[in-house]
């Protein structure tokens, strides 16, 4: 079974530009019921909310990003942020990690969580 790992920061950004596409959907659909304010009302309010937390979304990865690890990734040399005890590098999606025991595993991301039995 070959799961497709991205970086925890990329795969969230990738969620919040989503949602400010939702956002512009929804308000989009809204127009089509512009007979009716208040069903375009809701769909505008949807549609501002959605967007909004896209806004929250990518405020929280600013703050995640100061607390992730810069490193240089030793294999496209370019520098990358880890978060949690394993990561995956933004560029060339090489597993890194910060902990010494679990150099050279398998990548898996259940080592993030915590209370797991290596
Ligand atoms: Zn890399």
């Amino acid at each position: 079974m070959a799961r497709k790992y991205t970086s925890k920061i990329n795969k969230i950004r990738t969620f919040a530009l989503s949602l400010v596409f939702v956002g512009f959907i929804i308000m989009y659909l809204g127009i089509f019921f512009r007979t009716n304010i208040w069903i375009m009302t809701i769909f505008m309010l949807l549609g501002m909310l959605s967007i909004i937390a896209s806004t929250v979304v990518y405020f929280w990865i600013g703050m995640l990003s100061t607390r992730a690890v810069q490193v240089i990734c030793p294999t496209c040399e370019k520098p990358t942020k880890i978060l949690g005890r394993v990561d995956m590098c933004m560029h060339c999606k090489e597993p890194l990690t910060l902990d010494k025991e679990l150099e050279g595993k398998e990548f898996d991301e259940n080592y993030n969580r915590k209370n797991i039995k290596v």
